[in-house]
């Protein structure tokens, strides 16, 4: 089914708006600005509105449905956060209105900085990443400068484990290192033999993410660190699984030198098409002169009968701006709302609920399908999607077939570490039936597999498109689909 476009349903002589009476002089405008040839579709206010709201209906999104994407930590975003968002205070400010007039929202980014410190143990915070991608490229930049600044010129290695997120290659190689890939050992922790072997004074760091992307806390994560301490690197840590160690575990109490955040993973803001993302990035005290400027700061200490007055400082040693003006303010606004409305108690309940609901899940999934690291799991965890007795049915049959059943899939075919990977990662926000019904889901899809394996092979059946080709779409996006035909 491919749907109408609003071409298509154009009507000649239709309108939608009705303009007021004009009340200033007409002036003539460019001869190239008005086409008798463009084509516009001509349609009524609610051909307009059920057009959208249909194509909305099409979509899969966290408010109609479960959405237990791996790594993507799809939890609700409170309604409280747009609310806020929302005043007029902080909607309306611009960035270039001076400090005195947007006291409001500096407060809102300071102290946004102070509780990702406090969550975090770091000592500086930049808000500027718009992402955790772009957090990780300042994370490398910043480490970059400081072997730079001490004259160690030498280091152009970055270690990153099989498990990585792809992002984490991506962002060593943009900034010009070599990447060395450390194997995982069979317990799911980074192989410390390899880890060994692979640091000389070369090393510029290493990417760890922990937990890790197959859900797992490294064991030996202090190892780690020390040992790529010992060589003279820094360590770069991946926060987008900070949900399963609010309030428990602080990174940089492990040693880790600098860390970005993905405020629409653990901190409730928006994902992809519901918003711009925003990945803040943490450091350690030898690091806080390399940060991206200008930061929020006290730049007047308030007394009695004054409160301070915020403002904007420069790091001495900075990389320079990242991002135009301040970094997506909305999502610090959101941000700030949910850890506020949480407290200390709340985010520590949010870890804990986010590793109990996993690890009840996996319980009921774990007989059926194979567990490769067979441990107890953080947030998330990685089955096979594939059965011994039935091969030729994959993950992304399995993936498929869940639609059917009106969930969305898990993240598929990532950690590249396990074949046909199917990662998993409920969140606390989701109730023990929401769960429940995943779980069933996923027996019956498995019993569908031994039984009736072209339901899986052939699924979805219920969507309007049915499988695509995602390497074409990708590569190939048309975004225009559909255009008159030109007149002779
Ligand atoms: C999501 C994610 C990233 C990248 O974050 P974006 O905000 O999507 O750019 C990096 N590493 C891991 C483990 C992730 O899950």
């Amino acid at each position: 089914m491919i749907e109408k476009t609003l071409y298509e349903l154009s009507s000649p002589g239709r309108v939608g708006v009705q303009f007021p009476d004009v009340d200033v002089p007409l002036s003539k405008l460019p001869d190239n600005f008005l086409r008798d040839d463009l084509p516009l579709p001509e349609l009524s206010e609610i051909d307009v509105i059920r057009h959208y709201t249909h194509l909305s209906h099409l979509n899969y999104c966290l408010d109609e449905g479960f959405y237990p994407l791996g790594s993507c930590t799809m939890k609700y975003n409170p309604r409280v956060n747009e609310a806020m968002a929302r005043l007029p205070g902080f909607a309306g400010a611009h960035p270039l209105q001076p400090v005195e007039s947007i006291q409001g929202s500096l407060v809102v980014m300071y102290n946004l900085q102070e509780m990702l410190k406090e969550i975090s143990g770091f000592d500086g915070i930049t808000l500027q990443p718009a992402a955790g991608a772009q957090g990780e490229f300042v994370g490398v930049m910043i480490i970059r400068a400081y072997h730079l600044s001490r004259g160690d010129v030498k280091r152009k290695k970055m270690l990153i484990p099989d498990s990585a997120h792809g992002t984490n290659p991506a962002s060593s190689a943009m900034i010009g290192y070599e990447v060395a890939s450390i194997p995982t050992d069979r317990r799911g922790n980074v192989d410390l033999g390899a880890l060994r072997a692979a640091c000389d004074d070369t090393v510029a760091g290493i990417m760890i993410t922990n937990p890790n992307t197959l859900g797992l806390f490294d064991e030996n994560i202090v190892d780690v660190i020390n040992i790529v301490h010992q060589a003279g690197g820094l360590v770069y840590g991946d926060g987008a699984n900070m949900n399963a160690l609010l309030g428990i575990v602080r990174p940089a109490d492990l040693g880790i030198d600098v860390m970005h955040f993905n405020l629409h993973k653990t901190f409730s803001t928006p994902h992809g098409g519901g918003g711009p993302g925003s990945g803040p990035v943490g450091v350690n005290q030898k690091l806080v002169d390399f940060l991206p400027g200008p930061i929020v700061d006290v730049i007047e200490e308030g007394d009695d009968e004054m409160p301070p007055l915020y403002g904007f400082v420069q790091p001495k040693k900075s990389i320079g701006r990242v991002k135009a003006f301040h970094g997506h303010f909305g999502m610090h606004v959101r941000a700030f709302t949910y850890i506020s409305m949480n407290g200390a108690e709340g985010l520590r309940t949010v870890a804990e609920m986010a590793v109990l609901n996993a690890n009840y899940l996996l319980a009921k999934l774990k007989g059926t399908y194979k567990l490769p690291y067979d441990r107890i799991c953080m947030h998330e965890f990685v089955l096979e999607g594939n059965f011994k007795d039935v091969p030729d049915v994959h993950a992304l049959d399995i993936a498929k077939r869940l639609m059917d059943y009106n969930f969305h899939p898990p993240t598929n075919y990532f950690p590249l570490i396990v074949h046909e990977a199917l990662m998993i990662e409920p969140t606390e926000t989701e109730s023990k039936q929401n769960i429940d019904a995943f779980a069933d889901a996923m027996l019956n899809i498995a019993r569908e597999a031994h039984e009736s394996p072209e339901l899986l092979q052939t699924a979805p059946h219920n969507t309007p498109i049915r499988r695509l080709d995602e390497v074409k779409a990708a590569k190939d996006l048309v975004l225009c689909c559909w255009l008159p035909e030109k007149a002779e």
